[in-house]
């Protein structure tokens, strides 16, 4: 895709620090890093976000952030790692080709978690059954509500 930064770091146009590749995704070093270490996996093929990444690509992608953890965990001797997508502007995408951050973090790296509204048990029920509705209209998925 032209004017994508991403696929121009796969093609080799822009230079990057890899990490790792095969057949369907490219693994590079964060320039930006929260943590060193941080990491990010994208598929070789330009998809704007997780909606648009066919099943079969994910499938190939996740077992990839599984293993790369592990070893990310392992040379930066981290105590834990946050796996982050980020999709849409209002979410933080800022990069429109879709990428999985591997952050290692460290107990003392001062990171926070977010904090949670005060949302009352109602709301909440609500929520959970107007995604079960939107499961049980949609044709597109196989996901059948409980
Ligand atoms: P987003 O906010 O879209 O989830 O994250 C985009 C990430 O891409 C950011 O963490 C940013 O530092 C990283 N990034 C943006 N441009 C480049 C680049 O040219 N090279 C590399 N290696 N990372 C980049
Ligand atoms: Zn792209």
């Amino acid at each position: 895709m032209k004017n994508c930064i991403f696929c121009k770091i796969i093609s080799g146009e822009i230079p990057s620090l890899k990490i790792y590749e095969d057949d369907f995704v490219y693994v590079f070093a964060d320039i930006s890093p929260n943590n060193l270490g941080h990491s990010l996996v994208i598929p070789k093929k330009h998809h704007k976000n997780l909606y648009d990444i066919p099943d079969k690509t994910l499938s190939h992608i996740m077992p990839v952030v599984k293993k790369l953890s592990i070893a990310i965990k392992k040379a930066t001797k981290a105590d834990g790692i946050n796996i982050i997508m980020n999709n849409e502007p209002c979410a933080g995408q800022v990069v429109f080709h879709s990428h999985i951050h591997i952050i290692p973090r460290l107990e003392d790296d001062g990171y926070k978690h977010w904090k949670s509204p005060d949302f009352n048990e109602v709301d909440i029920e609500k929520s959970v059954e107007n995604i079960k509705e939107v499961l049980l209209n949609d044709t597109d998925t196989n996901l059948r509500a409980v």
